[in-house]
């Protein structure tokens, strides 16, 4: 199993590398790679091509050709995450249990650990999308397929290191085995793609695997700063303004662009109203903007629901990503992620799905399998309570 010993990921990066091809190389395994929506506009870059080229087809074709036995995209399980965090933050909401904090960065969920222990209970129970579609995965390759589960080899493809240390956390797994066994960063994936002698620029686009391969516009913004609050407003604002009690309001739809949550800003702090409820949000990216937002809280502001990516930009700007050597740095420092949040954006904007709970796929896995989001089921796949005080831990070294 890799490991890390930064908290947050960023200091030591080991390789997962040689047990991949490992796994890859072993007839008795199914290996399964899942992607990260951020991948698609950053691979490309390492291969020459312009910042914020999308190549979706190109990379799932590439993992194909690594020989990995199954390709998703993580975006499904962006999909899900955002199903069962909307019916969190309702729940939360009408308890009066706020504010509510999303938990899909590791970096963050550190930040709270080490620093902020108080605010452990307003951290979304959650796990992050890779976290849930490796348990997912590995559920219902042996409900369905019956295979068994050590016969079924988890894979990610990750935008940062961060990713590697959450894989490694116990309660990120069932039965003693890991949601998600190898994490790759994007800079690892090239360097396999290149050991491979894939001529990246020559190969066809290629689709997902036909498993989970549906995937809204909400899914794929993840990626960006602001990304996971747009996708999850979506929801609620469906649920809270009457679309989600099955009577279609087409005079009134939910909407579904919140445009003001995007942007580079490092920390936005609005107003939502949805009908009758008004919802104070706060999008913080970077560490130094997430300290903001906590103190504020503490020093007694109103905020509701809070998104904190760790890396400046969110994930497009996630520390295991191409660097793009050999440029001014500083010129481009705004420019790429900028570049790269839009062609998410671009993606998400012409998608004929762009609500989560829209999924076909997803409904179809809450009828057949889940019941219902926050299940018994869901809670024991998809949730965590294992986040802990760790402030203690601090002191003893
Ligand atoms: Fe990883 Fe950075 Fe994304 Fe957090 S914001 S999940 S640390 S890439």
């Amino acid at each position: 199993q890799c490991v890390l010993s930064c908290p947050v990921g960023a200091l030591t990066e080991k390789e997962c590398i040689d047990d991949v091809w490992k796994a890859l190389a072993d007839p008795g395994v199914h290996v399964v790679v899942q992607t990260a929506p951020s991948i698609q506009v950053t691979l490309g870059e390492a291969f020459g091509l312009p910042v914020g080229t999308k190549v979706t087809g190109k990379m799932v074709a590439a993992l194909r050709r690594l020989g990995f036995n199954q390709v998703l995209a993580t975006d499904f399980a962006a999909d899900l995450t955002i199903v069962e965090e909307a019916y969190e933050f309702l729940h939360r909401f009408q308890a009066g249990q706020l504010p509510f904090f999303t938990s899909c960065c590791p970096a963050w969920i550190k930040l709270v650990e080490h620093h902020y222990p108080q605010f452990i209970p307003n951290l979304s129970t959650c796990k992050s999308p890779m976290s849930m579609f490796g348990a997912l995965t590995r559920y219902t390759y042996h409900q369905e397929r019956n295979l068994p589960k050590e016969k079924v080899v988890s894979v990610a493809v990750m935008p940062c290191t961060a990713k590697k240390y959450e894989a490694a956390r116990p309660e990120h797994g069932h039965d003693g085995r890991s949601d998600v066994d190898y994490v790759l960063t994007t800079r690892e994936l090239v360097r396999m793609i290149r050991e491979a002698g894939i001529e990246f620029s020559e190969l066809p686009d290629e689709p997902f695997d036909s498993a989970f391969r549906e995937v809204t516009g909400a899914g794929t913004i993840f990626g960006a700063t602001g990304g996971v609050m747009e996708a999850t407003l979506r929801t609620t604002s469906w649920v809270l303004l009457g679309n989600g009690t099955g009577q279609s309001d087409k005079e009134k739809p939910a909407p579904i662009e919140f445009r003001e949550v995007r942007g580079e800003k490092g920390l936005k702090l609005l107003h939502v109203n949805l009908g009758e409820y008004d919802i104070r949000v706060a999008v913080a990216h970077g560490t130094g903007n997430a300290r903001r937002v906590l103190e504020a809280i503490q020093a007694g502001e109103r905020i509701d629901f809070v998104e904190v990516m760790a890396c400046p930009g969110g994930c497009v700007g996630g520390g295991g990503q191409p660097i793009l050597g050999g440029r001014d740095h500083k010129k481009v420092s705004l420019d790429y992620r900028h570049d790269r949040a839009d062609a998410l954006y671009d993606i998400d904007s012409h998608k004929n799905l762009r609500y989560s709970h829209e999924n076909p796929v997803v409904q179809l896995l809450y009828r057949e399998i889940l019941g219902h989001p926050g299940s018994e089921l869901a809670h024991r796949l998809l949730h965590t309570e294992g986040y802990q005080d760790r402030v203690k831990d601090d002191f003893k070294r």
